[in-house]
């Protein structure tokens, strides 16, 4: 029996996970007054945002390497005194290159460079302006991403410009992750235009008359890396609000409030779940007897990812490095999703007269390479980096770091994921989950998460 006086509206939140999606969501619960308590089991905030400058000069990103600034992240950069610290990816490195027959061609970066581009046949760029007559069709039913893409604007498209991108950005494979749930906005614009290109045409007009910049929003990082936001996330928070190297395993409800093992003298109101899939799977929720599970979330796929952060002399690398970086098309059969020219990208990153790559390798199609030691690994790099960027030695730096769980494939069972999460939240007033679970897997993506957890607990 619980004999625990009942729940108190004043109680404090606790918070599990302080990578970005917890400290965001955190930092609006201290902002409304709310006391918070943050667990997280590593010894530093941040989660999968890693960034170490090297004695020798070199800033090494483990994880991701740069962000997307929308107007939240904006607004969030302001709020805590970052701008100083902002960098804003040089123009540099406009280029988006992408191999094609053996060599990088970059990608074309306007619609009219589009039909100028030689990477694409004159057939593609045919079907393309067709697609602006689509009409809307409502589709019931979710397919994979690789379909509905090819249904837009055929197979040369799919397979040099989504495949590619999707490498890069999920490390997935686009014939098996689901239109709706991996690019819910495509999804979206394909049910409120039917044509996407259409779509982009009044969302671009749409901006202008919004008095918005055209164009995507600006790539971003900070001079000590993407670690500055987590780090200033963290100090922003009350005293004593941060618990580090406080694994959570766990969390029972109870007529005072939540309780979790790692520290059990306390109730809290409200629990955020600001974890991964597998973590999340791991949870023992509930008392014995009664607890709720969330172990099929294991199923969820994140396939392995390799992250090797390579230094060079200028000299001995051939290609200019002039853009952002290279990504590989799947249909090229080429070992490695991509590589990133950090260097370019952001000043500071390599010692002068140095250049600084990550190649990334593993994802959805080549799992097993990103479990290989790091030798083996730039042995299969070497050839390929010789061959299409024209490096002509080894690396003076290489750091490799791997990610067992990279990133989530929503793909076509996505729903029934979701569902286990609602169920869950159903069952059990006072606990919001969220993160890229379920709400997406980009930095700002985790920004905005942990804005609508924090609305949840407020509520
Ligand atoms: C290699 C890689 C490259 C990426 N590149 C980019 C990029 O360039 N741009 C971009 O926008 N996005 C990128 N992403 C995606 C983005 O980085 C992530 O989606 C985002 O950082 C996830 O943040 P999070 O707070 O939700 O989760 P996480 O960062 O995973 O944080 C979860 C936290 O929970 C803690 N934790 C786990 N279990 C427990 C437990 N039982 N008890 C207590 N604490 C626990 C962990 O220690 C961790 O700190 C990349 C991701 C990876 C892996």
């Amino acid at each position: 029996m619980d004999s625990s006086p009942p729940l108190r509206s004043d109680q404090p939140v606790a918070v599990v996970g302080a990578g970005l999606t917890g400290l965001a969501a955190a930092r609006r619960l201290a902002l409304a007054g709310r006391p918070v308590a943050v667990f997280d089991a590593a010894p530093e905030p941040g989660g999968v945002i890693r960034s170490e400058r090297h004695p020798e000069g070199w800033l090494i990103e483990s994880g991701p390497n740069s962000m997307q600034e929308t107007p939240p992240v904006a607004a969030l950069v302001r709020e805590l005194g970052l701008e100083a610290a902002r960098q804003v990816a040089s123009p540099e490195a406009k280029n988006r290159y992408v191999l094609r027959d053996g060599a990088p061609r970059p990608l074309p970066l306007s619609p009219p460079g589009f039909f100028r581009s030689a990477l694409f046949s004159r057939r593609t760029k045919f079907r393309v302006f067709r697609e602006i007559f689509r009409r809307r069709r409502p589709r019931r039913q979710d397919l994979p991403l690789a379909d509905f893409f090819r249904e837009h604007f055929g197979q040369e498209l799919l397979d040099y410009a989504l495949d590619p991108f999707v490498s890069g950005i999920f490390a997935g494979d686009a014939s098996r992750l689901s239109a709706r749930h991996a690019f819910p906005a495509l999804w979206k614009a394909e049910h409120e235009h039917g044509s996407l290109v259409r779509a982009q045409i009044k969302n671009a007009k749409a901006r202008r008359a919004r008095g918005e910049p055209p164009g995507p929003p600006p790539i971003i990082s900070f001079a000590d890396g993407l670690a500055t936001l987590p780090r200033a996330l963290a100090t922003s928070l009350p005293a004593g609000s941060l618990r580090l190297g406080a694994n959570v395993a766990r969390i029972s409800p109870s007529r005072a409030g939540w309780i979790l093992d790692a520290s059990p003298a306390e109730r809290f109101s409200h629990l955020v779940l600001a974890l991964p899939a597998p973590a999340l799977a791991r949870l023992e929720i509930g008392s014995p007897g009664a607890q709720t599970s969330l172990a099929s979330l294991d199923h969820l796929e994140h396939p392995p990812v390799c992250s090797l952060f390579l230094g060079y002399r200028r000299e001995d690398v051939a290609h200019p490095l002039d853009g952002f970086g290279l990504l590989f098309p799947s249909i090229e059969k080429r070992p490695l999703l991509g590589v990133l020219f950090n260097s370019t990208l952001f000043p500071g990153r390599a010692p002068q007269g140095r250049v600084a790559l990550t190649v990334m390798i593993g994802g959805a199609r080549h799992g097993d390479l990103a479990r290989e030691p790091l030798e083996k690994q730039l042995a299969i790099v070497r050839p390929q980096l010789a061959e299409v960027l024209g490096v002509r030695s080894e690396p003076v730096f290489a750091r490799r770091t791997f990610w067992p769980h990279a990133i989530p494939q929503y793909q076509l069972n996505h729903d029934e994921h979701l569902q286990v999460i609602a169920a869950a939240e159903d069952r059990h007033p006072g606990l919001h989950i969220g993160g890229p679970v379920r709400d997406g897997i980009g930095l700002p993506a985790c920004i905005a998460a942990g804005e609508r957890l924090a609305r949840r607990c407020l509520e």
